[in-house]
């Protein structure tokens, strides 16, 4: 039964007493973060989180520390009720949907105190969208304190390898803080045209989504280059989406995994991904896809 908690007080006390209660020795307690609106991506990671953990943990907050844009936030799309049918049917046992005050006690004026991501966190997505993984840091930071199990339970988290950018900064912030947190994380679910489902989607029009479906075109064209040994050609791609219509390309780049610095076209002997951001009607919408899927960080 999948049980709901609006406070951290509560929450903690749950999860305590769930490891405490559990038949294993040593439970393994899955977190998995959402802003909510959830679709079928989200019920993958669910669902693996739920295949590999005795307890599932998901979050629901649409947390305003990583919108740099107020219309974005304001319009972010919020169905809590459906959201937890949702929940429910992929099995996660506690539901943790704080409200923003549970969250940020005095917001706005707080937190002061936040996570900064340095370089890693301004690259791409970042440098479109300045502060944005400070906030998911924060953020996530802040929820895997508070839903932590006690030991000796082990706990991970999953994420969508969608926000390839946020998978390697999540690394980074387990590593460099010293969470003990195992990151795990899923590949991306596509729609029947290859389109990354994203909650953002269901803000698009026929038009827009139609716009939209260049974005994993020009991605799967880049993945057959890189598997047939052509040259990548980036600048090429870029200027078929710039005359596009409907779609303001903002980048598409590809860069290795880790560090998400730029690896120069052509350069393919190690792990690379490549990222494509473009603005598509009332939305920004990111996606990614491998080019060496051999060779990329274990998931
Ligand atoms: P969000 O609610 O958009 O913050 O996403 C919550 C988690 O779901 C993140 O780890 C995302 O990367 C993941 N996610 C979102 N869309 C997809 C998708 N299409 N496929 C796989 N994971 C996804």
């Amino acid at each position: 039964m999948t049980q709901v908690f609006h406070t951290v007080t509560a929450v903690r006390a749950a999860v305590t007493r769930a490891t405490q209660k559990s038949a294993q020795q040593q439970p393994v307690v899955s977190i998995v973060p959402t802003m909510g609106a959830l679709h079928s991506g989200h019920g993958a990671l669910l669902q693996a989180a739920r295949n590999s953990a005795d307890i599932v943990i998901a979050s629901v907050f649409v947390n305003p520390l990583q919108f740099d844009d107020p219309q974005d936030y304001q319009h972010y799309p919020r169905q809590f009720e459906k959201d937890l049918e949702l929940l429910t049917r992929h099995g996660a046992d506690f539901v943790f949907a704080p409200d923003l005050e549970q969250m940020y006690p005095g917001y706005p004026e707080a937190p002061l105190v936040r996570v900064s991501t340095g370089e890693l966190g301004q690259r791409w997505e970042g440098a479109s969208r300045p502060g944005h993984f400070d906030g998911v840091a924060t953020v996530v930071t802040k929820l895997f304190t508070i839903l932590h199990p006690p030991a000796p339970a082990v706990c991970e988290a999953w994420f969508g390898q969608k926000d390839a950018e946020q998978l390697a900064i999540m690394r980074r912030l387990v590593t460099d803080l010293n969470l003990p947190v195992r990151i795990r994380a899923l590949p991306i679910v596509r729609d029947e045209n290859g389109l990354a489902l994203s909650s953002r989607n269901m803000r698009l029009n026929d038009q827009d989504y139609d716009a939209a479906l260049s974005i994993p075109r020009a991605l799967v064209a880049l993945v057959e280059r890189a598997e047939s040994g052509q040259e990548l050609d980036l600048e090429e791609l870029r200027g078929h989406l710039r005359a596009a219509d409907g779609l303001d390309l903002d980048y598409l780049v590809v860069v290795d995994p880790t560090t998400l610095q730029e690896i120069e076209d052509g350069a393919l002997d190690k792990p690379a991904l490549a990222l494509i951001a473009a603005r598509v009607g009332p939305v920004r919408l990111i996606d990614t896809m491998d080019l060496r899927p051999g060779l990329s960080p274990s998931k």
